[in-house]
């Protein structure tokens, strides 16, 4: 089980986690199912209130200098078990010596980008819901545990509770009954009960649009507060940093960071902020199906000559498995059923 540092850090808790999101597909703007075909606002996407994404590049910049003594003192990452290409092993310890990040030519995140987006064209969250305040629960709750096992208490919880004010005022024994599988349900039910008493008594039944009273809810950290904004509301403040994009990120060597707030710091840097949020997801899903923590499948992966960490040779053209990648996606897709 992957660790999740902003989940622990949402809940409260010092637990392992898991990754938030679980199964694919999507139907419309704000729910996905399995029938239904991919869509992600991305090129659409509006950026965040002006002031929100001033104030975030300003952090990016303050920051950047002292971000990149931190990472240059403590040296590149560990390397995979199999040695990476000497070159690229090289200017890594270069960089690191001279006390910078290595930064990626724009050459690479270019040809990153395309290959990802053919490799995942239809990035999206893959939590049921049909509401940002459905959304914000779901994502509370996927915390130490997996979008599937999530997806199968929701549409029991929405139909009991279907606004944030009954769900506020439900019996705590009642909600920890419905979502006891998905695990520390305790801490989730006192989570999503406060964030859904905020939300009906603060911000009148609606869940926030901007980052900052996002922050104020409990339960939510920078990292949901992204997933929320990009995927219910189509805005792109950020990029939802969880551990497979953390991990991802790293052996791309997009970031030699660890934390997840710098990890998404370097991200909001090397890519374009219309695509923030979907980058976001391709990265996820990368990270997810293909190159896993344990068993990358670095002989298929579409970026295997663009990436310092690949452990074997690609097989076939980058085009053929960006396809088969994209295959499989929409093969997972296969299956579920809008709420
Ligand atoms: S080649 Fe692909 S699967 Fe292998 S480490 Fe790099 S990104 Fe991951």
């Amino acid at each position: 089980m992957a660790f999740c540092h902003a989940f622990s850090r949402d809940l409260g808790s010092n637990a392992s986690a898991e990754c938030w999101y679980g199964l694919p597909t999507k139907n419309g703007p704000l729910g996905w199912s399995l029938a239904g075909q991919g869509h992600f606002p991305s090129s659409s996407s509006r950026i965040g209130p002006p002031l929100q994404k001033e104030a975030f590049l300003q952090r990016i910049a303050k920051r950047g200098s002292k971000a990149k003594a931190d990472e240059g003192a403590r040296g590149r990452p560990k390397a995979p078990a199999v040695k990476a290409p000497a070159v690229k092993k090289k200017a890594g310890a270069a960089a690191a010596r001279a006390g910078t990040r290595r930064a990626p030519k724009s050459a690479d995140v270019a040809a990153l980008q395309e290959r990802l987006t053919r490799a995942v064209p239809h990035p999206h969250v893959e939590l049921l819901f049909q509401d940002p305040w459905q959304l914000l629960v779901a994502v509370i709750l996927s915390a130490q545990s997996t979008d599937r096992r999530v997806n199968l208490v929701t549409p029991d919880l929405f139909r009991r509770w279907s606004t944030p004010a009954e769900l506020a005022a439900a019996p705590p024994d009642q909600v920890e009954e419905v979502i006891k599988s998905t695990g520390f349900f305790r801490n989730k039910t006192k989570a999503v009960q406060s964030a859904s008493r905020l939300v009906a008594e603060r911000f009148g039944g609606e869940v926030p649009r901007s980052m900052p009273e996002l922050l104020e809810l409990p339960g939510v950290a920078r990292k949901t507060a992204n997933v929320i904004l990009g995927s219910a509301y189509g805005v792109a403040s950020g990029i939802a940093t969880d551990t497979h994009v953390m991990r991802v990120s790293r052996r791309l060597g997009l970031t030699l960071a660890e934390t997840p707030e710098k990890i998404e710091l370097d991200l909001c840097q090397a890519f374009p902020a219309e695509s923030w949020t979907a980058m976001g997801h391709r990265l996820l899903l990368h990270g997810r199906y293909l190159c896993t923590a344990r068993a990358p499948a670095c002989a298929d992966c579409p970026l295997n000559e663009l990436c310092p960490s690949r452990l074997t040779q690609a097989v076939g053209a980058w085009e053929e498995r960006a396809e088969h990648e994209a295959a499989e996606m929409q093969g997972r897709a296969q299956g579920f059923v809008r709420l």
